[in-house]
């Protein structure tokens, strides 16, 4: 009898992948209204009876649905919540944790409320329940940052991965139209650049074309609909494969160069990203055509090109960033080009030279610029 004929899985290229790969990350659970239905069992499961709760005032009030089913463990509150994690913030929600002698956090909110509550678990050992409400995919991390008279410090520590993430789709309901975009832009750029990176391997890749396929799906679909709970859904989905691939490939050129312009200039994180994911896409894609071709064929492109993909999909939903509208002067691009060459180094090959940076932060400052060039 023939032996059963079986598809081979596609390996890409000619090269047989050697890789290792390590599943770490929190217990997720998905669903639209999980929030309220949800919550108490699972803090229930964590055994967290005395809860610091991190969340703005905003975000207390459009949430208050969800946090008025667990009112009676919580035993203090946190508001104060500012991007990128001050040290003194940081403190001050320690020695408050260590005062109310809480036994777990409760984290709702974007990147900047779950990475409060990180900064708390790594100094107390903490365990948080995440509750995002962006598409940032910090809570299922082990990334934290905490910065320190305007310089970031970025770490990994399994102390600050939270055990329970419930991904409601409903909670980013309430997200402007500009941060919708923008923050799962975000996301997009997690599985872009992950693909780029030397730790990247074949089941992160899987995360990161899987992520980018819900990311587009999610975009289109709530620029035509903001309450189109099923887009909402995919955006949830495409933020937790990309926060996955982010944690197991880690960030790459495109991270590193939106940390320093972020740094140098207080640029807003996920705007930043918006703005330059096309054109350090640009400069990458040569140096990995396999992964370029991927990302190009998850947003519909034959051709390989993934950054004109990718800058078809910021086009096509009016989701257009430059750099000269977040804060960058046109007068410090020569400075910024030669932070990033002087940060970034200029020894390894695929890192760009001064002319191909100058190029680079000139087409994400103005896309007009960059005939110029
Ligand atoms: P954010 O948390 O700063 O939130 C942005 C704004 O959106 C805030 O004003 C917030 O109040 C508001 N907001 C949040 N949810 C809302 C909702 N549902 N409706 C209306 N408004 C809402 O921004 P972010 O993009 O979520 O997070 C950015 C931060 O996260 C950065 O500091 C970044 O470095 C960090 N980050 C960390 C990791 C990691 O792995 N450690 C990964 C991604 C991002």
């Amino acid at each position: 009898m023939r032996e059963r004929e079986v598809e081979p899985t596609p390996v890409s290229g000619s090269v047989i992948p050697t890789f290792s790969y390590t599943p770490t990350g929190p217990r997720v659970v998905f669903g639209v209204g999980s929030a309220e239905r949800e919550l108490s069992s699972e803090l229930d499961m964590l055994g967290m009876s005395r809860v610091l709760l991190l969340s703005t005032a905003r975000e207390h009030h459009q949430h208050s649905e969800v946090i008025r089913g667990v009112g009676r463990r919580i035993v203090a509150h946190i508001t104060d919540i500012r991007r990128h994690v001050p040290r003194a913030v940081a403190q001050a929600a320690i020695d408050i944790a260590r005062e109310k002698q809480v036994d777990g956090l409760l984290s709702i909110g974007g990147g900047s409320t779950t990475g409060t509550a990180k900064a708390i678990a790594l100094d107390t050992g903490l365990p948080i329940l995440a509750v995002p409400t962006t598409y940032a995919g910090s809570e299922i991390t082990p990334i934290y940052g905490l910065t320190d008279n305007g310089v970031k410090e970025t770490g990994r520590s399994p102390r600050v991965l939270p055990r329970t993430v419930l991904y409601d789709p409903t909670l980013a309901m309430g997200l402007p139209r500009e941060l919708t975009t923008t923050s799962a832009i975000n996301a997009l750029a997690h599985c872009v650049s992950g693909m780029f990176t030397a730790a990247s391997q074949p089941v992160s890749d899987l995360f990161a074309t899987t992520g980018i396929k819900a990311l587009a799906t999610g975009l289109y679909g709530t620029v035509a609909d903001p309450d189109d709970l099923r887009a909402r859904y995919q955006l949830s989905y495409g933020s937790y494969l990309a926060g996955t691939v982010l944690a197991t490939a880690g960030s790459g050129l495109h991270h590193t160069i939106c940390h320093i312009l972020g740094g140098a200039y207080d640029l807003p994180h996920a705007q930043t990203h918006a703005a330059l994911l096309p054109h350090v896409l640009r400069f990458l894609q040569p140096w990995n055509p396999i992964a370029a071709r991927e990302i190009a064929s998850a947003l519909g492109r034959a051709d390989g090109d993934a950054a004109s993909a990718v800058q078809h999909l910021i086009h096509s939903i009016g989701a257009q960033v430059r750099l000269r509208d977040i804060g960058l002067p046109k007068t410090d691009i020569a400075k910024a080009t030669d932070l990033l060459y002087a940060r970034l180094g200029h020894h390894g090959k695929s890192v760009p030279s001064r002319p191909e940076l100058l190029a680079l932060v000139q087409a994400a400052y103005d896309p007009r610029m960059e005939k110029n060039v």
